[in-house]
């Protein structure tokens, strides 16, 4: 449906799906990806900045003017600066160092504060989230979005991404999967989801280095190995992902994601970040375990021009001992 809005804020959302050639094709299920990348910031985390923005305003701590703080891997920030900015809200992200250069520069381009701080482990009080509360607390007129535990995150998905998803698959839904960095969209979707039909089967994709999958298969947070996606790998229980009704649970490592982000961008000209490919293997094996015929939704979370630098590059993929891409070579 062609739109018309005021503002950016009235374009979040309403984004369409696509099914995905290969992965449906190899399992014999429809596995559809919804187009998180088309928000106007570039990402799923458009919808969380937005309902976050709107919980503080209704809440009366966000006054005309005021600030945003958030610690975030880039795209949260993203959202922040861009819908908060057409709001007439400053913006100050706190984000670590090893995120991609492509965040770090966009997010100084669209006129946030910008504040790196080394990536540590969250028990550090240095850790990028700690900071943001703390800078927070001591800017006036400041809100602090803290995504990890703030639910109107969640909110956002269970009030429209599930009803979206439910609405274009005309209520023929039989599972939902994708990976979790503060858990708000797979908590959110799935509560949204199963509010419709209980039925629906919610899966978590689990990156290497997250310890969810361990939480769920065993009710211990262990993490083991690492991953190079930008955006997921939680090792603690969020409020977000506070009783999210995941049904099953699995563990997607880089080298079987990294073939299926060159397939998409090969079979069906999605570019996309490397959290989008997790979340299709993730649904591919979702639709493995359910069976053929079945109708599987995951999300795309960003696009791939975010990774310029990282894992659409051949020569940091070759340092890193990660695969290249089929039609590229150094
Ligand atoms: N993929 C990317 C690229 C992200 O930036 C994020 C958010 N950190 C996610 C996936 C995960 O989304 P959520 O925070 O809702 O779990």
């Amino acid at each position: 449906m062609l739109r018309v809005s005021n503002d950016i804020a009235g374009l979040v959302g309403s984004t369409p799906l696509v099914r995905l050639k290969g992965p449906s094709d190899r399992t014999g299920c429809d596995i559809f990806g919804k187009c998180e990348f088309l928000n106007p910031g570039g990402s799923v985390k458009d919808r969380a900045a937005l309902w976050i923005i709107r919980d503080a305003e209704g809440s009366g701590a966000l006054k005309p003017g005021g600030t945003i703080v958030e610690g975030t891997a880039g795209n949260t920030g993203i959202g922040l600066a861009v819908i908060g900015g057409s709001l007439g809200y400053k913006t100050v992200i706190v984000m670590p160092e090893t995120q991609s250069q492509e965040k770090k520069d966009a997010l100084r381009a669209l006129g946030a504060e910008l504040v790196l701080v080394p990536a540590t482990s969250y028990a550090n009080p240095g850790h990028y989230v700690h900071t943001s509360r703390r800078l927070a607390e001591e800017t006036p007129g400041a809100v602090w979005a803290n995504q990890f535990d703030n639910i109107a995150n969640r909110l956002a998905h269970i009030k429209s991404t599930a009803p979206e998803i439910w609405a274009a698959l005309e209520g023929k839904v039989d599972g939902f999967i994708c990976a979790a960095g503060t858990g708000g969209t797979v908590a959110g979707v799935g509560l949204g989801l199963k509010e419709y039909d209980p039925a629906i089967t919610v899966g978590l994709a689990d990156p290497d280095g997250a310890a969810l999958f361990s939480w769920f298969t065993s009710g211990e947070l262990k993490a083991e190995g690492n991953s190079v996606a930008e955006g997921i790998g939680q090792s603690r229980i969020t409020a977000n992902l506070d009783g999210a009704p995941i049904d099953v649970a699995f563990r997607v490592s880089d080298l079987e994601a990294l073939p299926i982000l060159y397939e998409l961008m090969e079979k069906d000209g999605l570019h996309l970040g490397l959290s989008s490919a997790i979340n299709v293997a993730g649904a591919e094996k979702l639709a493995r375990q359910l069976g053929p015929g079945k109708r599987i939704v995951t999300i795309l979370c960003d696009n791939g021009s975010r990774y310029l630098s990282t894992i659409w590059n051949p020569e940091w993929l070759a340092a890193k001992g990660l695969p290249l891409p089929g039609w590229r070579e150094i």
